[in-house]
């Protein structure tokens, strides 16, 4: 026993020093994390190994740096149309109803500590109100929280083991890592696909609205208008997603983060505008892309009371309760500032500052479009979304698209293989910049390509 604590702590001095020589060999600790202990650590979530390691945004980094390294002054010219971040300043409405907020918790009378975890009633029903006016939801059915990335992972938390998940293919990676970290998957295969999971391919073909499949999944991922591809389901397409869904007992998740951005009165812009989607879909909103929240962190999910799954004794369960008793254990509310301030863009000065934001944006996505469908390229999104997604010429991939596109006209994209195999062959803009910015990024792909 002596001796193995000994040997212990032997080990653990060199790694010391492994750790604080900064020419150590990267063997040498990855000897070392392999040697068995006596004393095993606490166990890990293997799942966590399964994880893709070249991930897209740090390799987008990795090559942006590698250029810039060895070209500083075309580093200065770089124009980065890649991570979907917005770019322009927070409306002011949204801005005095927080200035606002901090002062009433600066006096004793108007002071907040917690608030409800399912978000402060003033919220709930603006968002009905405003958003669902007309479709029936209450406003004890929309749970506010920090984030559409977090209440997009966490709704794993409400789901059993053994659910077949579909997922499109390119698709925001959020929904796929959550199920890998979940365990509801196998390993990846080379080509970066998870066992496990069902893909929906989504191509040119079927304009990136996939094909309703013909085996039952349990669990569908649907985002529209859709990152990354731009595009809009239509009502009949829902509609033939919803028929699945009701007779295969599917939940679809529906991510409307970039609803704001529909421009055709036709497009529909909740899932719950279809008949019978409140007994089988769950829908996500943020004000991040709407208001430009992405720093100031506001989000929030439906989950109709009509909505049910099964437990393992057959029976069923409403999902309502379940989530609300997650958001009550593991959740302590929104920020009462920032759900004020979230509350502003339903006032009559916050409508009109996000109209003209949107605006901004799409009017950039519209510059985008024809730059690149006078360069002679196809063009897809872009027109209900902020995101416009490009067929690469002949011959080239998505990532040999990316460095031309950095190398020739310093200008960052997306490659579309990122965002699953489906999207090889394509490439990302985002209108998420300023006018400026993005006149010139016109004037470099005229130029360039
Ligand atoms: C930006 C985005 C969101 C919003 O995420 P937040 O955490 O609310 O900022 C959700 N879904 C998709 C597909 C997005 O691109």
């Amino acid at each position: 026993m002596t001796g193995t604590f000994i040997h212990t702590r032997l080990f653990a001095c060199v790694t010391v020093k492994i750790r604080f020589n900064p020419t150590a060999d990267a063997s040498l600790s990855t000897t070392f994390s392999k040697t068995p202990t006596a004393h095993p650590m606490a166990r890990l979530n293997d799942n966590f190994r399964k994880l893709k390691a070249g991930y897209l945004f740090p390799e987008i980094a990795r090559r942006v740096k590698a250029f810039t390294d060895a070209n500083p002054d075309a580093a200065k010219n770089i124009i980065r149309c890649g991570i979907g971040d917005v770019t322009e300043p927070l409306p002011n409405a949204c801005r005095e109803a927080m200035h606002a907020a901090i002062d009433e918790l600066g006096t004793r009378e108007r002071f907040h500590g917690y608030g409800p975890e399912q978000g402060y009633e003033f919220l709930r029903q603006a968002i009905v109100d405003h958003q669902f006016a007309g479709l029936g939801i209450a406003a004890d059915e929309v749970f506010i929280s920090d984030g559409s990335k977090c209440d997009t992972g966490n709704i794993l938390d409400v789901f059993g083991p053994g659910n077949r998940i579909a997922i499109t293919d390119p698709v925001y990676p959020v929904y796929v890592d959550t199920n890998v970290m979940a365990g509801n998957t196998g390993e990846a295969n080379a080509a970066g696909a998870f066992e496990g999971l069902l893909y929906l391919p989504c191509t040119a073909e079927n304009r990136f609205v996939p094909a309703i499949p013909a085996e039952k999944a349990d669990l569908i991922y649907l985002c529209y208008p859709n990152n990354p591809t731009g595009a809009t389901a239509t009502r009949e397409q829902l509609a033939d997603w919803v028929t699945y869904a009701r007779a295969n007992g599917s939940i679809i998740l529906y991510d409307a983060a970039y609803e704001v951005f529909i421009r055709d009165a036709d497009v529909p812009r909740s899932i719950f505008e279809i008949d019978g989607a409140k007994e089988c879909a769950i829908e996500f909103r943020s004000f991040s892309k709407i208001a430009g929240f992405t720093g100031v962190r506001c989000a929030y999910t439906i989950i109709p009371k009509a909505l049910e799954g099964t437990l393992a004794d057959g029976s069923r369960q409403a999902v309502h309760p379940l989530w609300s008793r997650r958001h009550s254990t593991k959740f302590n509310g929104a920020s009462y500032p920032v759900q004020r301030g979230a509350a502003a863009i339903f006032t009559e000065a916050g409508k009109a500052e996000v109209a003209a934001l949107i605006s901004h944006y799409m009017g950039n996505a519209g510059l985008i479009r024809e730059a690149c469908e006078k360069a002679g390229l196809s063009v897809f999104g872009g027109e209900n979304a902020p995101y416009v997604w490009v067929q690469c010429p002949a011959g080239i991939d998505s990532w040999g698209m990316f460095d031309k596109m950095l190398e020739q006209a310093n200008v960052v994209v997306t490659p579309g293989a990122g965002f699953g195999a489906a999207g090889e062959g394509y490439f990302r803009v985002s209108a998420f910049n300023s006018r400026e910015n993005v006149e010139e990024v016109c004037r470099r792909i005229a130029a360039h390509l």
